[in-house]
């Protein structure tokens, strides 16, 4: 079953397992997000073309609103399956059936804690509560999820007796949930193959990530013979959220060569489009789809990752298998090998000594604790080598910004591009947005802008912006350059400007070379 190293002789790992996302539903319930309607239908449309076999669309009981959601999720007509969720009562369920949803998602606490605390019902109650509402909505719906609802912390003989309540009720899949997220991955192996040996069902599971532990339980429980993964775009959801998706399912099908239907080489446009939506976004050491996922700052790593890749990555997971890019980055332990490289990309290309001296300089400004970007490679390197300045292709003359509470926020340019003045105006969706637009409309060069970030760099009002954006030009080539100001929209500007001149120039190289 493994692909590289055999760990367990032991594993009940079947050899594919299912996605069923709850990004829509858990992941709704992370503090601080609220998907619109258009965001959901869009998040289930794309969620249904990569492959996920059963999206969970809501919980259409809990308003109007989300019954309204809900529906309309389902009548898009997707591949996968639609579910909702619905607590143990028979008019929960039947706003499910009003949806005409695939599957019900029926959940019940289970704990001793959740059941005394929260439903007060006896261990029996909640048995005979289990097998009558299951059987209600098995009368009207062909799929139904059973949840014991914080299972992990729930007396085992007693959760196995409700499964078998549940299983004999017309259950068609049952769920086991780490709701508040404390087993281990080798409690959850354990658990799930005791339920595997003596329920007879498919068993699913939901883990949550209090401990980060998330993901290995998941698989953990995969190992123990589970065959379908509760997951979530990003590891949205409650506190600290749920097992992500992109995570999970390349582990299981990089390290254990598990099949789970989705198409790997859209999880970083996935993780983008929630982090869009959600306004939330991922650190850049977020696992194989944040943006150092696949780079090399090290001098001894980008040499290594240069010469055969899997000297410094997994091997067994690339970052064209999903969707991703190697990149070289600049930093205080810059080598020769990265910077050659990079330089030759712009077609730059110096001679021993001054390599020496470009690689010098770019560990002199890393040690000042800035950031280096291409941009500032580039300048480095133009002035090292002495090259003849071409002179910046895009001038900034002045730029003039107006925005309030009742205008629409518009942005008035006037630049030299070759030394030829040009003026343009644009309205955005706000004051920085009209003034990236307008100094985009002034250059012909097409650049596409892949990546904006601001950040403040002091804590108060007064604090420094900075700005970092990323270009792509049209040979696929990535170029990052970034400004600082006291002023939001000014550091935007100059930030876009230098990455258009680096692509600029790039281009201007490009001819050169082929002359
Ligand atoms: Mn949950």
């Amino acid at each position: 079953m493994l692909k590289r190293t055999v760990f367990f002789t032991d594993s009940r790992a079947k050899s594919n397992v299912t996605v069923f996302d709850t990004t829509l539903r858990d992941g709704e319930q992370t503090p601080g997000i609220s998907f619109t309607r258009e965001e959901k239908l869009g998040i289930a449309e794309h969620l249904s073309d990569i492959g996920v076999h059963t999206i969970e669309a809501g919980f259409p009981a809990s308003s109007d609103a989300e019954r309204d959601i809900v529906s309309a999720i389902k009548r898009l007509g997707l591949t996968a399956d639609v579910c909702g969720l619905a607590r143990s009562l028979p008019a929960d369920v039947d706003v499910c059936i009003d949806c005409d949803v695939d599957m019900v998602h029926i959940f019940i606490p289970t704990s001793d804690v959740q059941r005394e605390y929260t439903i007060k019902k006896t261990r029996e109650q909640v048995l005979e509560a289990a097998g009558d509402i299951i059987a209600y909505a098995r009368d009207h719906l062909g799929l139904c999820m059973f949840s014991a609802m914080d299972a992990t912390r729930t007396d085992p003989d007693y959760l196995i007796e409700v499964y078998r309540t549940a299983v004999d009720a017309g259950a068609t899949i049952i769920n086991v949930p780490d709701t508040v997220g404390v087993i281990t991955p080798t409690a959850m192996k354990h658990l799930i193959s005791r339920i595997d040996r003596e329920v007879n069902c498919p068993i699913d599971v939901h883990c949550h990530n209090d401990f980060g532990l998330a993901v290995a339980n998941t698989i953990a429980a995969v190992e123990g013979g589970a065959s379908q993964i509760q997951v979530t775009v990003n590891g949205l959801g409650e506190r600290a959220g749920n097992a992500d998706l992109a995570q999970t399912v390349m582990a299981l099908s990089s390290i254990y060569g598990i099949d789970t239907g989705i198409r790997t080489t859209s999880l970083v446009e996935t993780s983008r489009l929630v982090a869009r939506y959600s306004g939330m976004s991922t650190p850049p050491t977020q696992p194989i789809v944040g943006e150092n996922a696949f780079a090399h700052e090290s001098g001894i790593h980008s040499h290594g990752v240069i010469t055969r890749s899997d000297t410094f990555e997994p091997g067994i997971m690339t970052p064209e298998m999903v969707g991703h890019r190697r990149r070289l980055k600049l930093g205080k332990h810059a080598g020769r090998h990265a910077v050659r490289q990079m330089l030759a990309e712009a077609q730059l290309v110096p001679t021993d000594t001054q390599l020496d001296e470009i690689v010098l300089r770019v560990k002199r400004v890393a040690g000042r604790g800035k950031r280096v970007t291409d941009a500032d490679l580039y300048e480095i390197a133009e002035n090292v080598m002495q090259l003849a300045p071409d002179g910046k292709t895009l001038e900034l003359q002045g730029i003039a910004v107006m925005t309030g509470n009742h205008v629409i926020p518009t942005a008035s340019v006037r630049a030299t591009v070759d030394g030829e003045e040009h003026v343009f105006s644009s309205v955005g969706n706000g004051p920085v947005d009209a003034a990236v637009k307008a100094i985009l409309g002034i250059v012909k060069t097409p650049v596409h802008l892949k990546e904006f970030r601001i950040e403040a760099v002091s804590g108060g009002t007064d604090a420094l912006g900075h700005v970092t954006i990323t270009v792509e030009d049209e040979r696929g080539r990535i170029f990052d350059a970034s400004a600082s100001s006291d002023d939001i929209i000014l550091a935007s500007a100059e930030a876009v400007i230098n990455a258009i001149n680096l692509v600029c120039r790039t281009r201007k190289n490009d001819r050169k070379r082929k002359d």
